[in-house]
């Protein structure tokens, strides 16, 4: 059967299209107007000084690693429970990836498994150049607690919060930077909004700023300023670094700009789902997504875990009766040293004990805006129904 619900989809409306439109007609396709529009709406909301848009999260990553000062021999710790591009923006830069296990009830990178790691690395000289934590299914990372390793240890921080957009963690908003010297964020469909592919980071660092607004455009500047040499004339440029080609369209900045202001309405909505959800859950044997007090989740995705002590069926058994249901449910994520490349690297495939645990649990059940309350009165039925028939 094919999937009816699935497990996250993007919003378009009315105005999204006819901004999209507008932009086609106009002169700009690519580097307009509105591509620094929509870093300061961005960058205004989240309470950061500086935002630069780019053609994904996973170039976003890059970048900000290139432009933290990040390279080869340097090294760079995540989480495990994430996309690869949380590690792989490590290894662009020719850097050393390591991976933090993680929190059994947030899903997120341990703290305690963080300082433990930190306390070793130090004794043998091998501490991190960036800690990226990465703010799962939206939930924040516990930011000051991070902090406080971070000026203890001598690391920079990187956030990735390609699912958190909207989300808090204390009195800030996730992309203040309070807490980093840069925090991501992805715009692609499944995401909270959506530019069709993108990606944003944010800083308060102006030379990182700088250094990303160069590294986007192949390192190319047309600021008299920054010349090594004279100018030949008007048509002058000059190419100061090795940079990538990685703008986003003024297309996709301005339906970036419609789809935020919709931000706060789609966030209400997948919060309404989620506790809705918690309640029709509540008496099957699975465990619900936790939430620490400190944070505010703007619920990119909703996790269960399956308690397999109490049921009479595999994990895989009852991911795979849910789609054959046509629920179009998921796997976020698998721990990414078991990946081929990781592998390669000398990974072991059990490195991080929680990561592994959790893997062989949990299932990512449909949650997006459009998401009706009937579907996901279906979507329960099903789950019952796999959990508790024979
Ligand atoms: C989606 C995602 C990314 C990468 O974003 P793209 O825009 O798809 O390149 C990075 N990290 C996490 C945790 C993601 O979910």
């Amino acid at each position: 059967m094919s999937i009816r619900i699935p497990y996250g989809r993007q919003d378009i409306c009315q105005r999204d299209i006819d901004t999209v439109i507008d932009i086609l007609r106009s002169d700009w396709l690519t580097q307009g107007p509105f591509i620094e529009k929509f870093e300061t709406t961005i960058a205004g909301f989240c309470g950061a000084k500086h935002a630069v848009a780019v053609s994904s999260g996973t170039a976003a990553l890059h970048i900000a690693c290139a432009a933290m000062g990040l390279k080869k021999g340097g090294r760079l710790w995540t989480s495990p429970n994430t996309f690869v591009a949380s590690s792989n923006c490590g290894l662009y830069c020719g850097a050393e990836v390591d991976f933090v296990d993680i929190d059994p009830r947030t899903y997120n990178m341990s703290h305690e498994a963080l300082e433990e790691k930190l306390r070793a690395a130090k004794k043998s000289g091998r501490l991190p150049d960036i800690v990226v934590p990465v703010h799962f299914a939206g939930q924040s990372c516990l930011m000051d607690r991070i902090k406080q390793m971070s000026v203890e240890y001598g690391f920079k921080v990187l956030e990735d919060a390609a699912h958190a957009i909207g989300g808090r963690y204390k009195d800030s908003f996730t992309g203040s930077c309070k807490y980093s010297e840069a925090v991501v964020f992805s715009f692609h469909p499944v995401k909270l909004i959506t530019t069709g592919e993108g990606g944003m980071i944010l800083t308060n660092d102006t030379a990182v700023y700088e250094k990303l607004l160069r590294f986007r455009t192949i390192g190319i500047t047309r600021d008299s300023r920054h010349f090594k040499g004279p100018s030949h004339g008007p048509w002058y440029y000059e190419q100061l670094e090795l940079g990538y080609h990685y703008r986003i369209t003024d297309i996709q900045a301005a339906l970036g700009i419609s789809q935020f202001e919709r931000l706060p309405e789609f966030v209400e909505r997948r919060r309404f789902l989620a506790a809705r959800y918690n309640k029709l859950l509540a008496s099957l044997p699975v465990t619900l997504p936790w939430q620490h007090p400190d944070t505010c989740s703007p619920f990119h995705l909703y996790v269960i875990r399956l308690k397999l002590d109490k049921i009479r069926k595999t994990h895989r058994a009852v991911f795979e009766q849910l789609r054959s249901d046509g629920i179009g449910v998921n796997l976020h994520y698998i721990p990414v040293y078991k990946q081929p490349v990781y592998k390669q690297l000398g990974f072991n495939d059990h490195c991080c004990p929680e990561a592994e645990k959790y893997y062989s649990e949990a299932i990512t059940i449909p949650l997006y805006y459009g998401l009706s309350e009937k579907d996901q009165d279906c979507v329960v039925g099903s789950l019952r129904h796999a959990l508790l028939d024979e």
